[in-house]
């Protein structure tokens, strides 16, 4: 890539990038709005805390049964689709998360499923929710605690022990779960409180970590907006008894929460399927620019090879003359201009004499050579905007625009003489002296068309060749 710098072309908006006071209370309002989506269950907590009777219940145990049966197929789905993520991007945090929707839903199942005995082992049913939450909230905590970890080893990552390890584990947590239900602690308050409370406690440290770490990655937005609200449920658990509307409320939180790390989850999925992987939209519009100015860049780099594929393509690789191509298309400029009221332009057909005697004589490399200090010589003895074409082996064409017959003829006269009065001898041992004829002709006085005026020349070429060489013919 050349380091040639090419302007930046960005899209409309991010030129204007805002700046100043705008942009810092925009940004702090951003914040501000944040911080109250996630703090809205506080409002709907108090709401019920102050102005609802306690005492009113909704106890409707198929209605719960249903809601739980859902939060577990979400709870699954989740899981499944995390579990994808991890397995691509194999980020720690990922890792974790998996484990806590896995965790969470293997436990909160038996929440639903023992609904049934909420009279008659009241325990039973009541401890595998706070269980569930707390062991959630400690995984989510501990995936954060290795966020920004390097990723795990790609055939780690699917390994099944990994797995099946933890999912015994939680199948233990339930038994011991229904062990303590079935024991006379079961009722004691702080068996209750320390599961609840561990889960809210859990849920403020992993706010408190993501607030001292200063973590601000858009999914981490979402992480952090989530364990506020999960942090909020367990607040409306500890407040709520079973069945009354503060229960239900902490039930309606927590599905919230869950739902909005849901959705990271998902984005992730659609993604980069990672989670601290993520660009907030202002970095993914520098990305933009950036990758416009470099495909600018490579533009300006494919214009430049091809101009240069373009003269190459239209040059005599020995000479560097025009090639017999772009000479005839130079001439059907000329023709054109002509053909709208230009001044008439001339041609001359140029051959060296003998010049298979020269090759003979002095070897093809020496050949060589005046044919390339030839070709200097046609430069010098023309104007800048004149062309000289090497058309065969030892033939040439020299364009003459605005330039009628006689100052052709004139012109081709002083090639013809510099070429005789100055044998050719850069880069040779000794001089080689080189005659040329030339033939001339003249849009107009011989034709109309690029084909006959060329042939002209030649013809006039010819003729100088028969009536004895190194002269220039311009009319029969
Ligand atoms: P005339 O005066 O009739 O033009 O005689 P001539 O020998 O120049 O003409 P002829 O067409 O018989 O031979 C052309 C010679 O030009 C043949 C070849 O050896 C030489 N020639 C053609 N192309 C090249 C080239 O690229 N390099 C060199 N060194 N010689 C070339
Ligand atoms: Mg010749
Ligand atoms: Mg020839």
């Amino acid at each position: 890539m050349s380091a040639v710098a090419v302007p930046v072309v960005v899209p409309d908006g991010l030129a204007s990038d805002p700046t100043g006071t705008i942009r810092w209370i925009t940004e702090a309002y951003v914040r501000l709005l944040l911080v109250g989506f996630a703090l809205m269950p506080a409002g709907l907590i108090a709401y019920l805390y102050f102005l609802q009777d306690p005492a009113l219940k909704f106890e409707h145990h198929a209605f719960h049964i249903v809601a739980i049966a859902i939060a577990t197929l979400e709870g699954g789905f989740v899981t499944y689709v995390s579990w994808r993520c991890y397995r691509e991007s194999g980020e720690p945090l990922l890792r974790w998360m998996t484990l806590g929707f896995l965790g969470f839903t293997v436990i909160y199942v038996l929440h639903g499923a023992f609904t049934g005995y909420a009279h008659d082992n009241i325990w039973l049913f009541l401890l595998y929710g706070p269980v569930s939450r707390f062991a959630m909230a400690a995984l989510l905590l501990a995936g954060l605690l290795n966020y920004h970890r390097p990723p795990d080893a790609r055939d780690q990552r699917g390994k099944p022990g990994r797995w099946s390890r933890w999912v015994t584990l939680f199948m233990l947590v339930n038994v011991a779960v229904a062990l303590v239900a079935g024991s006379s602690i079961a009722g004691h308050p702080a068996v209750r409180l320390s599961m609840e409370g561990g889960a809210l406690v859990m849920s403020v440290a992993n706010v408190a970590v993501l607030l001292a770490r200063r973590i601000r990655s858009p999914l981490m937005v979402v992480f952090a907006m989530a364990v506020t609200m999960f942090a909020l449920s367990s607040l409306a658990f500890l407040l709520g008894r079973p069945w009354n509307h503060m229960w239900w409320l902490a039930h309606v939180i927590f599905a919230g929460a869950f739902f909005l790390l849901s959705y990271g989850v998902v984005q992730a999925f659609h993604t980069t399927r990672s989670f601290s992987m993520i660009y907030s939209h202002e970095q993914l519009m520098v990305r933009i620019a950036e990758a416009m100015a470099r495909t600018e860049n490579a533009l300006g780099d494919l214009r430049r090879t091809n101009q240069t594929l373009e003269r190459l393509a239209a040059t005599d690789s020995l000479t560097g003359a025009d090639n017999r191509r772009r000479f005839t298309e130079r001439v059907e400029i000329e023709m054109e201009r002509v053909k709208r009221g230009g001044p008439p332009f001339s041609v001359l057909a140029l051959d060296l004499d003998n010049f298979k005697d020269v090759n003979d004589h002095h070897g093809h490399q020496v050949g060589d050579s005046i044919l390339k200090a030839f070709v200097q010589t046609c430069l010098s003895a023309i104007r800048p905007y004149d062309g000289v074409a090497r058309v065969g082996g030892e033939e040439f064409m020299v364009l003459l625009p605005k330039a009628a017959l006689d100052a052709a003829r004139v012109i081709a006269e002083r090639l013809r003489a510099a070429v005789e009065a100055n044998p050719f001898q850069s880069g040779m041992q000794y001089p080689v002296a080189v005659t040329v004829s030339i033939g001339v002709s003249q849009s107009g006085l011989d034709g109309d068309t690029t084909d006959v005026i060329l042939r002209a020349a030649d013809r006039r070429l010819y003729d100088a060749k028969h009536q004895g060489r190194n002269r220039v013919i311009w009319a029969r």
